[in-house]
Protein backbone atom coordinates (compact mmCIF):
# COMPACT_ATOMS: atom_id res chain seq x y z
CA UNK A 1 0.00 0.00 0.00
CA UNK A 2 2.26 3.57 -1.14
CA UNK A 3 1.85 5.86 1.39
CA UNK A 4 -0.64 8.67 -0.03
CA UNK A 5 -3.34 5.88 -1.12
CA UNK A 6 -6.64 7.62 0.28
CA UNK A 7 -8.87 4.86 2.60
CA UNK A 8 -12.01 4.12 1.21
CA UNK A 9 -14.50 4.28 4.33
CA UNK A 10 -16.03 1.85 5.21
CA UNK A 11 -19.08 3.02 7.29
CA UNK A 12 -22.49 2.52 6.86
CA UNK A 13 -23.41 6.06 5.47
CA UNK A 14 -20.21 5.62 3.17
CA UNK A 15 -21.89 2.45 1.49
CA UNK A 16 -25.24 3.61 0.96
CA UNK A 17 -26.71 4.59 -2.53
CA UNK A 18 -27.82 7.97 -1.03
CA UNK A 19 -25.64 10.85 -0.66
CA UNK A 20 -25.03 11.15 3.56
CA UNK A 21 -22.86 14.33 4.58
CA UNK A 22 -21.01 11.96 6.46
CA UNK A 23 -19.47 10.71 3.07
CA UNK A 24 -17.45 14.00 2.42
CA UNK A 25 -16.39 14.25 5.88
CA UNK A 26 -15.33 10.58 6.07
CA UNK A 27 -13.55 11.39 2.62
CA UNK A 28 -11.70 14.41 3.66
CA UNK A 29 -10.53 12.48 7.06
CA UNK A 30 -8.70 9.56 5.42
CA UNK A 31 -7.22 12.18 2.87
CA UNK A 32 -5.86 14.21 5.91
CA UNK A 33 -4.82 11.04 7.45
CA UNK A 34 -3.09 9.65 4.35
CA UNK A 35 -0.58 13.08 4.98
CA UNK A 36 -0.35 12.44 8.40
CA UNK A 37 2.69 10.10 9.73
CA UNK A 38 1.79 6.68 11.55
CA UNK A 39 1.72 8.65 15.39
CA UNK A 40 -0.15 11.54 14.03
CA UNK A 41 -2.45 9.45 12.54
CA UNK A 42 -3.38 7.46 15.74
CA UNK A 43 -3.33 10.65 17.45
CA UNK A 44 -6.01 12.30 15.55
CA UNK A 45 -7.89 9.52 15.00
CA UNK A 46 -8.11 9.01 19.02
CA UNK A 47 -9.36 12.44 19.18
CA UNK A 48 -12.17 12.08 17.24
CA UNK A 49 -13.11 8.29 18.76
CA UNK A 50 -13.12 10.23 21.52
CA UNK A 51 -15.81 12.85 20.17
CA UNK A 52 -17.97 10.50 19.49
CA UNK A 53 -17.73 8.83 22.87
CA UNK A 54 -19.37 5.21 23.06
CA UNK A 55 -18.59 3.01 19.96
CA UNK A 56 -15.84 5.64 18.99
CA UNK A 57 -13.23 3.14 18.00
CA UNK A 58 -15.80 0.61 16.21
CA UNK A 59 -16.78 3.32 13.94
CA UNK A 60 -13.46 5.24 13.45
CA UNK A 61 -11.66 1.97 12.72
CA UNK A 62 -14.18 1.67 9.61
CA UNK A 63 -13.97 5.02 8.58
CA UNK A 64 -9.81 5.01 8.81
CA UNK A 65 -9.08 1.49 8.18
CA UNK A 66 -6.90 1.68 11.60
CA UNK A 67 -6.90 -1.01 13.66
CA UNK A 68 -8.96 -0.11 17.11
CA UNK A 69 -5.52 -1.75 19.25
CA UNK A 70 -4.13 1.42 17.62
CA UNK A 71 -6.66 3.55 18.26
CA UNK A 72 -6.74 2.97 22.02
CA UNK A 73 -2.68 3.15 21.98
CA UNK A 74 -2.88 6.85 20.58
CA UNK A 75 -5.56 7.57 23.17
CA UNK A 76 -3.19 6.33 25.82
CA UNK A 77 -0.70 8.88 24.47
CA UNK A 78 -2.83 11.38 24.07
CA UNK A 79 -3.62 10.57 27.91
CA UNK A 80 0.21 10.76 28.68
CA UNK A 81 0.33 14.10 27.32
CA UNK A 82 2.73 12.51 24.35
CA UNK A 83 5.59 12.08 26.98
CA UNK A 84 6.93 9.20 25.74
CA UNK A 85 6.77 10.73 22.20
CA UNK A 86 10.00 12.55 20.43
CA UNK A 87 9.12 15.85 19.13
CA UNK A 88 10.56 15.81 15.71
CA UNK A 89 9.33 18.02 12.95
CA UNK A 90 9.65 16.90 9.73
CA UNK A 91 10.36 18.90 6.64
CA UNK A 92 9.83 17.67 3.54
CA UNK A 93 13.37 18.54 1.40
CA UNK A 94 12.68 21.80 -0.39
CA UNK A 95 9.50 22.90 1.80
CA UNK A 96 11.36 25.57 3.80
CA UNK A 97 11.68 29.04 3.21
CA UNK A 98 11.77 30.33 -0.76
CA UNK A 99 15.71 31.24 -1.49
CA UNK A 100 15.58 35.25 -1.56
CA UNK A 101 15.97 36.10 -5.23
CA UNK A 102 19.72 37.30 -5.81
CA UNK A 103 19.39 41.15 -6.94
CA UNK A 104 21.31 42.05 -9.48
CA UNK A 105 22.80 45.60 -8.81
CA UNK A 106 22.56 48.32 -12.02
ZN1 LIG B 1 -18.04 6.89 6.25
Amino acid sequence: MSRFEVHQCQCAHCQQETSHPDQELHRQMNLLLSRLDEQQRRWYVAVEANRIGAGGDRLLAQITGLDEKTIQRGRQELAGELAQRPEQRVRLPGGGRPRAEKKTRS
